[in-house]
């Protein structure tokens, strides 16, 4: 029987993730299935309980299970344990979790998009799941400034007093504020909308990055009438893939193809 693995969420039918590792799998001549599951919002446990019981090798984790899965864990990463949330699960003799979107927004950022992060102000919009699998990496990959702002600020808050040498504020509070790179977190553009942000906050030249993809959110359109230069997050879906794929199969494929094709359509 060939391994089985899956993405678990709800809802979960949109999800790009069986195209990305089926064209994985081909490309480094793995044998390998990966499916969608469904699972109701209040039966994550059900669901991959009985994905583990049929031989499932593994599942990604998508919204909004990533904090219930980091529960089922009987072992997880650093990284996962920073942002108490996990997007792989590796089924063996225990279970084992990890979160991959934090390298996998860094990777994009670095490698496909050119932007040197050492000594860049970052601004991170949200403080939902997503922004919490990503401030580790952010800080890992040394950036000289990182704030964190939402629309609730005791989120923002909290979830920056989580590392150390973060700081929080209100879209508000950002006036007179500057960054070289700002990166939405929030899902406000899946409901066309964005956050209203201080003129001041994009710096000339700034890179203005939705982790929502396929769409030209609010937030991209008005960072670029601003001059910035903006980019959506299929990168970082790409790349936090592969690294699953890597947790997975023990071989990290190549991304630059995978992610040609996807932006073709
Ligand atoms: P989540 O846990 O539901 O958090 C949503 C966040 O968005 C919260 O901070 C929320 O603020 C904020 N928000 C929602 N609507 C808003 C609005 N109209 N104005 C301002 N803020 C708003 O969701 P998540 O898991 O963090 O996911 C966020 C987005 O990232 C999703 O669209 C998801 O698809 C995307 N994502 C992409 C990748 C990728 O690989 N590209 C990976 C992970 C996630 P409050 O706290 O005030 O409610």
């Amino acid at each position: 029987m060939r391994d089985r693995y899956a993405i678990i969420g709800n809802p979960v039918m949109h999800s790009k993730s069986p195209r990305i590792h089926a064209e994985f799998a081909r490309a480094t001549g793995q044998d390998l299935e990966y499916g969608r599951i469904e699972a109701p919002l209040d039966a994550f446990e059900r669901a991959a309980d009985e994905f583990r019981s049929q031989g499932g090798k593994g599942l990604n984790v998508t919204l909004p299970f990533k904090e219930a899965a980091f529960r089922y864990c009987d072992r997880v990463s650093g990284r996962a344990r920073a942002a108490q949330a996990v997007n792989t699960l590796v089924f063996g003799n225990d279970v084992f979790g990890d979160t991959t979107d934090g390298v996998g927004l860094v990777t994009d950022l670095t490698r496909n998009l050119n932007v040197l992060l050492s000594a860049k102000q970052v601004l991170l919009m949200g403080a939902g799941g997503a922004a919490q699998g990503v401030v580790q990496a952010l800080l890992d990959a040394g950036v000289a400034r990182l704030a964190i702002a939402n629309r609730t600020l005791s989120r923002a808050e909290a979830l920056a007093a989580r590392f150390s040498g973060v700081t929080s504020c209100s879209y508000e509070g950002l006036a007179g504020h500057e960054f070289d790179v700002v990166v939405n977190a929030t899902s406000a553009g899946l409901r066309n909308d964005a956050p209203v942000l201080p003129a001041s906050v994009l710096k000339r030249g700034a890179l203005a990055y939705d982790m929502v993809y396929g769409r030209d959110t609010p937030f991209l359109a008005a960072a670029r009438a601003a001059g910035a230069r903006a980019c959506d997050g299929l990168g970082m879906l790409v790349e936090q893939a592969a690294e699953s794929f890597l947790l997975w199969r023990g071989v990290r494929p190549e991304t630059h193809s995978v992610l040609e094709r996807l932006r073709a359509g």
